[in-house]
């Protein structure tokens, strides 16, 4: 339970879904945590406090650069390092190509892709100079895989991965390591909504449209967790995992496997 201890991490967007399990799954091996995200916080600050680790938070808009840097900032004058980044706060819009507003392309590449850049190149110098450091980007298959109506998303997605391999590259020869996790079908509210949206398109029940849903992709028939991805994240901060260089490593349930 301490594998972590006197480690930080901040998880971006971490106030719902996946990033919250990935929060508390670092603080319950000691790690303290700087959450961020959008919405309700409250209760998903608690529930990483009941870990036991020391916890902030700090509003950064993910699109918004300065706002990026100040985050950085305050997570290394707060606990005096940032060992573990895990960018995860993601947005996704569904259309096809010559509907997709642009603003919404723009959106989807600041939040998933363009947040990952600047994070990370706030945080490196610090990890760099600590000779210690793990930079967790959560992609999707959808940077391995395309699907149609997914265009910013699909684009992000594949972008990050690229991001991953140069970063791992650039830190080959150091105590840091960068990753990719790449999650199939997870029942957050990001794919809550696609399957609302499923349900009064085909007018079925919730439960027919998550069938449907997971069933079209993903061989098992059933959603990955967001702690299976989270237990995943752990992995990759330990000893074990200090020559995982830049990989996208799927948890799909067989999506990219076909
Ligand atoms: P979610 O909607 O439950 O959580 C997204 C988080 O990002 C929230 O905390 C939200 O507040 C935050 N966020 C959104 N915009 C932000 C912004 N501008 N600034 C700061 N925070 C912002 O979604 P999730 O399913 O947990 O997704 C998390 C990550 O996992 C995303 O990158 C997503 O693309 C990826 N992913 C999800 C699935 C899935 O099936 N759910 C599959 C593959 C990859």
């Amino acid at each position: 339970m301490s594998s972590l201890r006197g480690k930080t991490a901040l998880v971006t967007g971490s106030t719902s879904g996946i990033g919250l399990a990935m929060a508390v799954a670092l603080a319950k091996q000691g790690a303290n945590i700087m959450m961020n995200g959008f919405g309700e916080k409250d209760a998903a600050i608690a529930s990483v406090k009941a870990c036991g680790v020391e916890v902030d938070y700090h509003g950064a808009d993910m699109s918004k650069p300065a706002e990026i840097e100040a985050m950085i900032a305050a997570t290394e004058k707060r606990f005096g390092a940032l060992d573990i980044l895990v960018n995860n706060a993601g947005i996704q819009h569904v259309a096809n190509v010559e509907e997709f507003p642009a603003e919404r392309w723009d959106a989807v590449i600041a939040i998933n892709l363009s947040s990952a850049f600047h994070t990370s190149r706030f945080a490196l110098p610090g990890m760099k100079q600590r000779n210690w450091g793990r930079i967790i980007n959560i992609a999707s298959v959808h940077g391995l895989v395309g699907s149609m109506q997914k265009a910013a998303y699909v684009a992000a997605k594949h972008g990050i991965i690229g991001l991953t391999k140069v970063v791992a590259l650039e830190t080959a020869r150091t105590g840091v390591t960068c990753n990719a996790i790449c999650p199939g079908w997870v029942l957050t509210p990001l794919v809550q909504k696609q399957v609302d949206a499923r349900a009064e398109r085909e007018g079925v029940s919730d439960e027919a449209a998550k069938l449907a849903l997971v069933s079209e992709k993903q061989p098992s028939g059933e959603f990955v967790t967001p702690e299976q991805l989270a237990a995943l994240a752990v992995f990759l901060c330990g000893d074990a995992a200090s020559e995982v260089r830049g990989a996208a490593w799927n948890m799909d349930g067989g999506w990219t496997a076909q």
